[in-house]
């Protein structure tokens, strides 16, 4: 990495792009879009910084070890990652930092072929996710990206990343002489729909060969549950994840796709003090989580007087609510934290309750994006609590719980900032305004862990072109670094339900 103050944000674009770009290109990007790919950025990380990956199906008696780095997946979009301190005992504290992997996207539907009135274009049906600000997706350059399903050659069925490098879609505006609508009004069935071609090549154009001839197997002309992909989908598009899987078109057994914008994210503002990007909320969040956990752990004896276990939870399905197998309401991180309360330990006989006792004493950071003040809309702010770029990270505070912080979490948190030399912002909404929310309330009840909400500054929060500080990415890493390398010794000093 460079050693100017925008390391940080440099090496963060590298996170969302491919690779890393100061400028915005003119080329196609190279864009990690969605949660799996945020989740195999994560991974790549880690892996380089010497993690172990294990499996939530094996036993870790044997596998998870003190002073060892882990992570594991769960459905390819959620990952957590953790060390363990030499010194761990079981029902010892935990510092836990969460933060999410998905972001609002127009996803493929499960039959999206479809043909535009007298067969003029090819279009496709897209559903949305979460709460876009879907007038944003209008004009843009789209391509597709996400999981397939496929069949290799020998076999087995497995699950490809596809990114598709080139823009295959586009919803198109009207224009301003066919309707002058003051306020840009649509619906989001018939409207926010895009074109992929014109259905003349459509019609007379077979789809894209592959590298794989497709093959007559065994079976193919068996009853059929549902149609061909190639009837579900427009032929082009399929042959496109085909060629991009390695398989034959017929092999292609399902996906699940999203549409991204394909212009990469880049350094903006006259002295770059803007990152201009898709999905700033919440890959920034999930970036310097990575980071400070990496960079935490970096010194080869960072584990050494560790009494406590530092973790990190990247989880998917934060914009629709989180209550799915792999979302923060699931048992995902309850179960990994009772797995790692229940490790053999040489030294003690583990407490049947290990696990409750290491939840009082543990904390965890919930870490997803904060608004920052919009010039030309200030008094959509609280006028007292209107944080800006680049001025560190912003603390999010409700008195209705929208988020979870409260005082000995801040205490802890500016403690924290004040070692590691990092300002911090306060945060709170307008009574007449509403409040969004994030996965600090349903965590902190699952759990009883402390729990503080906060998160990076940054405007347009869900267009697909969001607006953030450059400066501010690395003042999170140094936050998140140090509450890793701090947590054991300050949590002992903030105490609530004590007798003193
Ligand atoms: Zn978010």
């Amino acid at each position: 990495m460079a050693s100017s103050p925008k390391k940080y944000a440099l090496d963060f674009l590298s996170f969302v792009n491919a690779s890393p770009t100061r400028e915005c290109p003119s080329g196609l990007s190279q864009l990690k879009n969605l949660a799996f790919h945020a989740v195999e950025s994560a991974k790549e990380r880690l892996l380089n910084a010497g993690f172990n990956e294990i499996k939530e199906r094996d036993s870790w008696a044997e596998r998870v070890t003190a002073g060892g780095r882990y992570f594991l997946t769960r459905n390819g979009s959620t990952l957590i990652a953790f060390g363990v301190g030499k010194k761990w005992k079981p029902g010892n504290g935990m510092a836990l930092l969460g933060a999410h992997t998905d972001s609002p996207a127009l996803r493929v539907k499960p039959v999206s072929k479809r043909f535009a009135e007298k067969d003029s274009f090819m279009q496709v049906g897209v559903e949305t996710y979460g709460a876009g600000l879907w007038h944003t997706w209008f004009d843009r350059d789209l391509s597709i990206a996400g999981r397939a399903m496929v069949r290799l050659s020998d076999g087995p069925i497995v699950s490809k990343l596809i990114k598709i490098n080139k823009p295959i879609l586009r919803i198109p505006t009207l224009a301003i002489h066919l309707d002058r609508q003051e306020a840009f009004a649509f619906n989001k069935e018939t409207q926010l729909f895009p074109i992929t071609g014109l259905a003349t090549t459509a019609l007379n154009k077979a789809p894209p060969s592959t590298t794989k001839e497709p093959k007559e197997r065994t079976g193919d002309r068996e009853f059929k549950p549902l149609m061909a992909m190639t009837e579900r989908h427009h032929p082009a598009i399929v042959g496109l994840i085909a060629k991009e899987a390695d398989v034959s078109i017929n092999d292609v057994l399902d996906f699940e796709m999203i549409l991204y914008d394909a212009q990469a994210s880049c350094l903006g503002g006259i002295n770059d003090e803007f990152i201009f990007s898709a999905r700033l909320d919440n890959l920034t969040m999930s970036y310097c989580a990575t980071e400070g956990i990496i960079e935490s752990l970096e010194p080869k004896d960072a584990l050494d007087d560790e009494p406590g276990i530092r973790l990190i939870c990247l989880f998917d399905h934060e914009e629709i609510g989180s209550k799915t197998a792999q979302g923060a309401g699931s048992n995902l991180l309850p179960a990994i934290i009772r797995r790692l309360s229940a490790l053999p330990d040489e030294v003690t006989t583990s407490s049947p309750t290990a696990y409750e006792e290491a939840l009082v004493k543990s904390m965890l950071w919930s870490c997803d994006m904060a608004h920052s003040v919009h010039p030309n809309y200030p008094a959509k702010y609280e006028s007292h609590h209107r944080p800006e770029m680049n001025k560190g990270p912003v603390v999010k505070v409700n008195a209705n719980a929208r988020y979870a912080t409260n005082s000995p979490g801040i205490v802890l948190t500016e403690e924290v900032a004040r070692e590691a030399g990092v300002p911090l912002q306060l945060f709170v909404v307008r009574n007449d305004s509403p409040c969004g929310s994030t996965i600090g309330p349903m965590l902190s009840a699952a759990l009883g862990a402390r729990t503080v909400d906060m998160g990076n500054a940054q405007l347009s929060m869900h267009s697909i072109r969001e607006t953030g500080g450059a400066h501010d990415v690395e003042y999170a890493v140094k936050l998140f670094k140090k509450y890793f390398e701090r947590f054991s010794k300050l949590e002992e000093t903030i105490m609530v339900d004590s007798t003193t």
